[in-house]
Parts: C-alpha cells; structure tokens; sequence
C-alpha cells in the first residue's frame, strides 16, 4: 500500500471504496506531506513511544506514526473506515484500529495495558466539533501523557496560548496552560485537506508539565471559579462568581481585598496565578 498523505494516494482509496465523508465526525483528511512530516517531528516520536491517536480516518496519519513509534493505538469512531484502516495498515504489526468514540474510551486503562502505565504521546488531526471535551478529558482524567500534539482549528490554537487583554482568552486558555506548555508549530491552510474545511487550522505541541506552574490547594474549585468567570465574562467576578453560585458576595470581596484589588475587577484580567490565588484564599 503506497502513501497515503497525497492526494492522488488518497483519492485513490475513497474511490477504492467509494467512501462518503460524514460531515458530523468533522472528516477532513490530510493531503499534504509537509505538514504530515512537521506533525511527526514535533511529537518528537521515536521507537520508544505508545502513540495514540484520535481520528484516524483512512490512515494516513497512522502510517507515519506507525513507521516512526513502537506502538500506535487508533480510536476511530466511523465503522465505515475500519475496513479501509485494514487495507491501508495491512503492512504495520504495530498497530492497533478501535472502533469507538474517543469520549467513551477509559484511556487510562489503555496505557495500563499497552504502555504498562507509563505515560503516552497523543497525536492527532482532530475532529473540531469536539476539539475542548478530548483535550480537557485528557488532562482532567489525568491519564499519563508526556504530549498531545494536535490539528485543531486556527482560533481554538490560538485561544489555548493566549493570556488576558485579548478577546480570545478564557478558560480553555486558562486550563490548557495551568496543565501544558502550548507551543503553535504551524499554521495550515484549507487546501491540505480533502474535503476543505470553512476554517483556517493550526498544528499546537501541548507539553504536560510534571508540575503546575502555580500552587492551587483544590483544583476542581479554581476551575468551578474560572467557569463561573467566563461565563459572565462582560460582569465583575463578584457578580459573575454569586450569579453562578460558587462563592458568596462578602468571601469575594474579603479574598480582592486580600489581594489588594478592585472589588469591581472582572476575573478575564486575571491571571493564572491570580485565579490560584484568588481560589485559595476562598
Ligand atoms: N487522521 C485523519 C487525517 O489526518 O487525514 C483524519 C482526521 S479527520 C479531521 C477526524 C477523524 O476523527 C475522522 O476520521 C472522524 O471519523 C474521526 N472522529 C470523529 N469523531 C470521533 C470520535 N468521537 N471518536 C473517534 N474518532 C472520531
């Protein structure tokens, strides 16, 4: 089976079997061998590593991957692509197709098996409808993994890396950071994939700290803060944090009082480590 990360290889197998793209799975398939080879290089895969990746669709992807690591897990959810992985990965004993949601997958019991718990490398062109619930099940479920290196759209890459004063900050912003270091290793055009997507993508290197970069005593508290924040982002926290019910009017107050801010402070010019802060002391 010849490379697939072109477009005559990879018209070639939709034609094969004359596969129809499901809009709803978010299938834009790579076409461009330079960015497929960026994707590699940034991973930093080598022999050693358990690769996982989300969305393989016909493979091509898979192919590098599996070229290039020990092992490679492959969560596909679209049953019609499981015969063409067949094909197109014939040739790889070290790979392995799963026919599932990556949502409903117990990732953590995977790298149990597969990698004896050791942590893992994600790689993957993702799907873009559920770009925020893969990263944040990742990291939250705190399943062992040294990288998540990733095609996601331009504006979400760019929101991940972004501190506060811009309109792209939030708390996607705020999580990624506190769990990774993002790092933007290329901006992709429409025309790399079959079919075109409507929107401008970016490959981002997300690099999980061993530690946080801030101390935070109940982490589930500081994001129930940063939530309630963002979700009223034009309000002041103090309403923003009452109105969502995760804290009462004269706690805010006492803790930026504390913090020798205004009480009319809105929690989007906050910091990372104001939020830490600001939730420790409530
Ligand atoms: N990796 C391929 C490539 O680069 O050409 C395909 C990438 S395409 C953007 C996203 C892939 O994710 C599709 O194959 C789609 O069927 C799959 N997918 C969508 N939702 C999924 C889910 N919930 N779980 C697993 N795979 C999913």
């Amino acid at each position: 089976m010849a490379y697939l990360g072109n477009p005559t290889g990879t018209i070639e197998v939709l034609q094969k079997y004359n596969f129809n793209f499901q809009k709803k799975f978010g299938q834009n398939f790579l076409i461009d061998p330079h960015v497929l080879d960026k994707i590699i290089s940034a991973a930093e895969i080598t022999k050693e590593d358990c690769v996982l990746e989300i969305g393989p669709g016909i493979g091509t992807m898979t192919q590098y991957l599996a070229e290039n690591a020990r092992e490679v897990i492959a969560v596909e959810i679209d049953k019609n692509l499981i015969p063409i992985l067949e094909d197109t990965l014939s040739s790889y004993d070290n790979v392995t197709v799963i026919n599932e949601d990556i949502l409903k997958v117990d990732i953590a019991k995977i790298v149990e098996e597969r990698n004896e718990g050791k942590p893992i490398k994600v790689v993957a062109n993702l799907p873009y409808y559920i770009t925020t619930p893969i990263i944040m099940g990742l990291f939250e479920s705190h399943v062992p993994l040294c990288s998540i290196t990733i095609m996601v759209q331009k504006e979400v890459a760019d929101r991940m890396k972004v501190g506060p004063g811009t309109k792209d900050y939030g708390a996607l912003s705020l999580a990624v950071q506190y769990y990774a270091k993002p790092e933007i290793v290329a901006n992709v055009p429409p025309n790399c994939f079959i079919p075109r997507p409507n929107v401008g993508s970016a490959v981002i290197r997300l690099t999980r700290y061993e530690q946080p970069p801030v101390k935070v005593d109940n982490e589930h508290k500081m994001f129930s803060i940063i939530r309630a924040s963002f979700n009223q982002r034009r309000k002041t926290l103090v309403n923003g944090l009452v109105n969502g019910g995760v804290a009462k009017k004269e706690d805010v107050l006492r803790a930026l009082s504390e913090m020798e801010l205004s009480p009319s402070v809105r929690g989007e010019a906050f910091t990372l480590e104001q939020f830490a802060h600001f939730s420790n002391i409530l």
